[in-house]
């Protein structure tokens, strides 16, 4: 038996839900039973009846998977996959911009950490982050931590006034595009779909601007037959595996989340085998977390 064949085994004997995000490498893929963006995944880790959940993720993602199930054990293969751009934003830049903008509500990206998460508002994600800041009665929002995706919710709501918050919060992988990645592939009939922490002058030039699933859907509904994906390389193993007979080629090859990829199969197997490491959140954390996510939730059921 290979490695994913015991891995397989051992997730149905201990009745496992295997939560894979959309950056992760094909050999996690393809034991995943969900793959999505994190919000998808976490409400995928809501439903399931499962009381054990892998989560490959980065930190966030398992511990908004862990808030949202405070009674499921959430397994991360390894504790170090955190992200960097939610680390821009912290409880203490939050007090201080609330002290300068006390007027203003707090909407803060799904990509933070429980304990930022902890003094806002409200949770948006990259897919509803204008209908989320839109529902907000203050005029005046401050949004963080990336502020390509801030930007991308001012254009949406004209009448609001959208505070980046830091100024400069961003996300590595997706600061990589540039114009020349664009001009020089050469597709000149491709419609190119970027994510909203790309840089603006990216965005004016894209067809299409949106979340992971949002750009994964895309060529559902569209008829090019050619696609150029300007997201972490992991969502192009999964849009080729979707449509066949589509052409999916990334912007830039080098668009690749390092914390992501610290998963492997054999971390994973072990985690699984071990039930450990687990992902743990504060009680007092998870409960005024708890409450910035359920806005989120709320806001999307109304009409
Ligand atoms: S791709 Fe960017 S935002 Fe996503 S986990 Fe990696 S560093 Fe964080």
């Amino acid at each position: 038996m290979n490695l994913k064949e015991k891995f397989l085994k051992l997730k149905k004997e201990k009745k496992c839900l295997v939560l894979g995000h959309n950056y992760q490498s094909p050999e996690i893929q393809e034991v995943s039973d969900y793959l999505g963006d994190s919000f998808e995944l976490s409400i995928r880790a809501k439903e399931t009846d499962s009381d054990l959940i892998m989560f490959c993720g980065v930190d966030f993602m398992a511990e908004t998977a862990a808030i949202l199930n405070p009674n499921k054990k959430v397994l991360m293969p390894d504790l170090k996959a955190e992200c960097p751009m939610a680390k821009m934003l912290n409880p203490e830049i939050i007090k201080s911009y609330r002290r300068k903008y006390p007027e203003a509500a707090v909407a803060v990206y799904i990509n933070t950490t429980a304990v930022t998460k902890a003094e806002a508002d409200v949770v948006y994600t990259s897919s509803n982050g204008g209908k989320i800041c839109s529902a907000l009665s203050t005029q005046k929002i401050l949004v963080g931590p990336d502020r390509n995706l801030a930007l991308f919710i001012q254009k949406q709501l004209p009448d609001k006034e959208i505070i980046p918050m830091p100024a400069d919060g961003y996300c590595y992988v997706h600061k990589i595009f540039s114009l020349f990645d664009i001009k020089s592939r050469g597709f000149t009939e491709a419609e190119i779909l970027v994510h909203p922490e790309v840089d603006m002058e990216l965005q004016a030039l894209a067809d299409f601007v949106g979340s992971t699933n949002q750009m994964f859907n895309r060529p559902k509904k569209s008829r090019a037959t050619q696609f150029l994906v300007g997201t972490e390389i992991g969502l192009i193993h999964r849009m080729r595996k979707e449509y066949p007979d589509k052409e999916v080629y990334p912007l830039n090859k080098y668009a690749v989340c390092n914390t992501m990829k610290l998963h492997t199969l054999t971390k994973a197997y072990k985690a699984l085998k071990e039930e450990r490491p687990i992902v743990r959140v504060p009680e007092k954390i998870a409960v005024k977390a708890k409450r910035a996510i359920d806005r989120m939730l709320e806001i999307m059921n109304e009409k």
